[in-house]
């Protein structure tokens, strides 16, 4: 188990928490505050402890010096201010005398957030190669780091990995709670335990099948995904997406666990993928060979159902079908209705699952919704996030 915030007193403790306050943003203005809101839980209780909190956070990549106007977080701090009612002290540095000065004018329960860390990447790449000398500063900022930024917590950085190497440390809640019920459920999952795979490319998922293959009970497989493991059960696919390369791979699972893999059994076919062309919904037999599949077919939704009916825990990464076009999204949406109605342990990971998630408004009703795209796949790989494994064990 790993230390968290709880295991601290934090009065008069200069507190860094790494957050992960990467927003989407349009001409300066944040267009979904989710990770600010999410992040919100470990603030308050660092306010209220009485600690002096440092927030970090990176947001875009910076690759060259304009890229400062684009990614400044002074817009979150305005954010994070107006959430927790309270002022947020903006620094817009990342080093020097006028971030010292500040964080030394820090009163018990104040807040101050310095600028995105990534521009330490404009200097060498100091931030995503977890420079020492930039670590060593950062963590002589603060007595106590706290990393709370799950989406990040599978790249090696001077923010995450440098700082929790040389001060005391622990996760946040945000963090807690992604391990308590990601690990939980591929390390001891109540059983039947259920994965459901789609997305686009089989190579993406290919160390999650590996993984997982041996652990889960069943595998349903839908999206792009499926048209590939079709195709290597040499059944007919159309025209659809299929990721050649992998089929060599796909082959050996679907010998190797001939019924633990569940692949659709119809689909919804059309001529294009805007949505414009003709669309028809059949049985694999009748796939011709101008059929592009764009989404599972309602019989294959009743056999997916069966299965998360009869499981405890399941797990999902990856879209059904195209589900950005709202004609392809019925799969989705309706696999997602089932999983939320459930009751069961019902985990969502990756960016494009999480986004439908909140597109279609079930987000509220599972389990967990995983922050971190990157981060939740290589956990589900099987994987020791480097930004986890830094963390002091209780
Ligand atoms: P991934 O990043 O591999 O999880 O892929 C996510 C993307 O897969 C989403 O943008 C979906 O629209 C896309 N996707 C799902 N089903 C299909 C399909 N049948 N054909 C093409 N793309 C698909």
């Amino acid at each position: 188990m790993k230390k968290t915030i709880r295991d601290f007193e934090l009065v008069s403790k200069k507190v860094i928490i790494r957050c992960d306050f990467n927003v989407p943003m349009e001409n300066g203005l944040i267009t979904d505050d989710n990770r600010i809101i999410e992040s919100l839980p470990t603030i308050m209780y660092a306010v209220s402890k009485g600690a002096k909190v440092i927030l970090m956070s990176h947001l875009g990549r910076v690759k060259e010096p304009k890229d400062k106007k684009i990614y400044s977080l002074k817009p979150v701090a305005e954010k994070l201010s107006s959430l927790l009612d309270k002022k947020v002290v903006f620094v817009p540095e990342t080093r020097g005398s006028k971030l010292e000065q500040a964080i030394s004018n820090l009163q018990n329960g104040d807040v101050l957030l310095m600028e995105n860390t990534r521009f330490e990447d404009l200097n060498g790449k100091l931030e995503s190669t977890n420079d020492p000398v930039l670590a060593e500063y950062w963590a002589s900022l603060g007595d106590i780091f706290i990393n709370d930024a799950f989406g990040t917590c599978h790249r090696c950085h001077a923010s995450n990995v440098g700082i929790a190497s040389r001060i005391p440390n622990g996760v946040g809640f945000l963090i807690e709670k992604e391990l308590k019920y990601l690990l939980e459920a591929v390390e001891n999952p109540k059983r039947p335990f259920t994965v459901i795979l789609g997305g686009a490319k089989v190579v993406d998922k290919i160390s999650v099948i590996e993984n997982l293959a041996s652990k889960a009970d069943y595998i349903l497989i839908g999206g792009a995904m499926a048209y590939t493991f079709l195709m290597a059960s040499g059944l007919p696919v159309g025209k659809s997406l299929v990721d050649k390369d992998s089929l060599d791979f796909c082959r050996r699972v679907l010998d190797k666990y001939p019924d633990k893999i569940i692949l659709p059994i119809d689909g919804v076919y059309s001529d294009s993928l805007d949505g414009k062309g003709r669309i028809k919904e059949c049985f694999l037999s009748d796939v011709t060979y101008d059929d592009i599949g764009v989404d599972i077919g309602s019989s294959t939704i009743k056999v997916f159902k069966q299965y998360i009916d009869d499981s405890n825990t399941i797990i999902w990464n990856g879209p059904l079908g195209l589900f950005e076009n709202e004609k392809f999204a019925n799969g989705t949406k309706k696999i997602m209705q089932v999983l939320a109605e459930s009751g069961k342990t019902t985990i969502i990971g990756g960016g494009d699952t999480a986004f439908a998630a909140s597109k279609f408004c079930f987000k509220e009703r599972f389990t967990l919704v995983s922050t971190g795209g990157g981060a939740s796949l290589e956990l589900l790989e099987g994987k020791i996030l480097p930004g986890v494994g830094v963390i002091d064990d209780k």
